[in-house]
């Protein structure tokens, strides 16, 4: 019997601390601009770091957040396959304030 009591306040524990874990993530989330997620999607992502930054999804959340504007940055990235589709995007994706964020080669 004392087992079975040992059993279900492991359970109870385990039920509150998942709850809790629950709520603070539901509380605690940060909502991620997603312009970033597509500008790292439109880099090369092979995560080299030669940029200077940790890496792809690094890098595109500076060029998004305006920490970065060379989009050259990027040694191993490519104009046509990589810059022009990012400068394509962020042209049709201002900031919310409406002004556009700054990139160049
Ligand atoms: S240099 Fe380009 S491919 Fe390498 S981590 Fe930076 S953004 Fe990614």
């Amino acid at each position: 019997m004392e087992i079975l009591y040992a059993i279900l306040i492991l359970l109870g524990i385990g039920a509150l601390l998942g709850l809790g874990l629950a709520i603070a993530a539901k509380v605690l989330h940060v909502k991620e601009d997603e312009r970033i997620e597509e500008v790292a999607k439109k880099l090369p992502n092979y995560n080299c770091g030669s940029c200077g930054y940790a890496g792809c999804k690094s890098l595109a959340e500076a060029i998004v957040t305006g920490k970065e504007e060379n989009l050259r940055k990027c040694k191993p990235g490519k104009e046509d396959a990589n810059f022009k589709p990012i400068i394509e995007y962020l042209e049709q994706h201002p900031n919310s304030d409406g002004t556009k964020v700054k990139v160049h080669l």
